[in-house]
C-alpha cells in the first residue's frame, strides 16, 4: 500500500550546519512528520510541515502522565549519492513493542517507513557526507488528550524530527570510564526497560549526574532486584570479551532490545565467535578483571555504534580494561557496521534500505 502525506515546504529554509563541527542533536532540519490520532477513528492525517514549535493544551495528558515513546536510527548518504537507512524495520517493530507497554495506538509498520522516507526525500540536503557523520532520524508519540486523570488518553500525535550530527568521537573511538551504579536502578522485569519510553530516561539522570561528579563518562546498571548482574550501560547495550567468550545480557524484560546489539551477534556468530546471552555478575566481570580475562568492554547503540570502555569504576576501586586502548573485537565491529551503514561495505545482511 503506498501512503500519500501532504507536503508544505518552508518559506525560510535555514543555513546549512558547518559539517566539521557538528555536536549531537543541536540543529533541527527544515521539516518534521506529523500525524494525528483520535480514539475511533484511527491515524489520520499524516503530513509534512516546516519545523517549528507544537501548540499544546498544557492538560495534555503526556505533560503529566508522561505517555511519551521514542525511537532513534540514521540516515547516511553513500559516495555514489545513495540515501541508506540502516534496520528501520526493526526500528517500526520495536516503536510498536513500546506504544503497546504504554497503552498507546499501533502505527503500521509500513506508513513508519514511508513516513521516515518521505520526511528524508524532502530534507536529503541535510544529510551530511563527511567521514562519521549522519542524519539522526528521531521519530515519537505523545499523548495529546487535554484531561486530568490516569488512564490512556484518547488522542495522540506520531511526529518525526530529524538532526545532522557528527562523528560521535572526532578524534576515533575512544574508551570511555564507566561508572558501576550500585545504588539507582534503571528498570526492572515487568516495567518498562525493553520499550523506548520518555520515562526510563528521566529515572536515570540522577545516576548519570552522579557519574559525572565522580568523573566518568557514563553508568554502567546493575538488574534492579539483586544490583549483582550487569544490564547495561548508559542508553546503550553491554558486552564483555572475557577469554574467547563475547558476553551480553539476555533480553530478559529490563534491557532495551538494541538493534546495534542484533547486529553485533549476529556479525560475531558469522565470524565463529564464541557468543553468549546471558547473566554476567559485576563480580565476575571484576574478578576476570583481576585475573587477565577481561579482554574488552564495549557498549553499542545507534548514537555512537561501539563505545569502547577503558575503566571501570566500581565500590571504590578501578579496573583498567584492554590498557584503557580500543580491543580488536571492538574495532571489528566498528569498522564493519559504519561499513554496512554507509555503503562501503557490502550489505551480506540485507540490513541496509535505500530511500
Ligand atoms: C536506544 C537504546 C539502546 C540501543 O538501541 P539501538 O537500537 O542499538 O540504538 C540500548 N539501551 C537503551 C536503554 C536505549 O535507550
Amino acid at each position: 500500500m503506498a501512503y500519500q502525506f501532504e507536503i508544505t515546504k518552508t518559506e525560510h529554509p535555514k543555513a546549512k550546519p558547518d559539517q566539521a563541527n557538528l555536536d549531537f542533536g543541536t540543529l533541527f532540519t527544515d521539516h518534521m512528520f506529523i500525524m494525528d490520532y483520535e480514539e475511533g477513528k484511527g491515524w489520520f492525517d499524516g503530513r509534512i510541515v516546516p519545523y517549528g514549535p507544537l501548540a499544546m493544551d498544557p492538560a495534555s495528558t503526556v505533560f503529566h502522565y508522561g505517555q511519551e515513546m521514542f525511537e532513534g536510527l540514521k540516515a547516511y548518504k553513500t559516495k555514489a549519492d545513495k540515501i541508506l537507512l540502516f534496520r528501520p524495520d526493526r526500528n517500526a517493530a520495536r516503536m510498536n513493542a513500546s506504544n503497546d507497554r504504554i497503552c498507546m495506538p499501533i502505527i503500521d509498520e509500513a506508513l513508519t517507513l514511508e513516513a521516515i522516507k518521505a520526511l528524508v526525500k524532502v530534507d536529503s540536503d541535510w544529510i551530511p557526507t563527511a567521514p562519521g557523520t549522519s542524519l539522526y532520524i528521531r521519530p515519537f508519540v505523545i499523548s495529546t488528550e487535554a484531561f486530568l486523570g490516569v488512564r490512556a488518553a484518547k488522542q495522540y500525535k506520531f511526529i518525526i524530527i530529524m538532526s545532522p550530527v557528527g562523528a560521535y568521537y572526532k578524534g576515533g573511538l575512544a574508551p570511555t570510564k564507566i561508572y558501576v551504579e550500585d545504588e539507582y536502578v534503571r528498570a526492572v522485569s515487568g516495567g518498562t526497560g525493553f520499550a523506548k519510553v520518555g520515562g526510563n530516561y528521566a529515572a536515570s539522570l540522577k545516576a548519570q549526574q552522579k557519574a559525572y561528579a565522580k568523573g566518568y563518562a557514563q553508568v554502567l546498571w546493575l538488574d534492579g532486584v539483586e544490583r549483582k548482574y550487569v544490564e547495561e550501560i548508559g542508553t546503550s547495550n553491554a558486552f564483555f570479551v572475557i577469554d574467547d567468550e563475547v558476553i551480553t545480557s539476555p533480553l530478559t524484560g529490563s534491557i532495551l532490545p538494541g538493534i546495534t546489539r542484533d547486529s553485533v551477534l549476529t556479525l560475531l556468530k558469522k565470524w565463529g565467535i564464541k557468543v553468549s546471552e546471558k547473566r554476567l555478575t559485576i563480580q565476575e566481570v571484576a574478578d576476570a578483571s583481576k585475573d587477565g580475562h577481561l579482554k574488552e568492554v564495549f557498549a553499542t547503540g545507534t548514537a555512537a555504534v561501539i563505545s569502547p570502555v577503558g575503566e571501570l569504576g566500581w565500590m571504590n576501586q578501578s579496573y583498567i580494561i584492554n590498557a584503557q586502548q580500543i580491543g580488536p573485537i571492538s574495532q571489528r565491529i566498528y569498522d564493519t557496521l559504519v561499513g554496512i551503514q554507509t555503503g562501503e561495505l557490502a550489505d551480506e545482511f540485507g540490513w541496509t534500505v535505500e530511500v
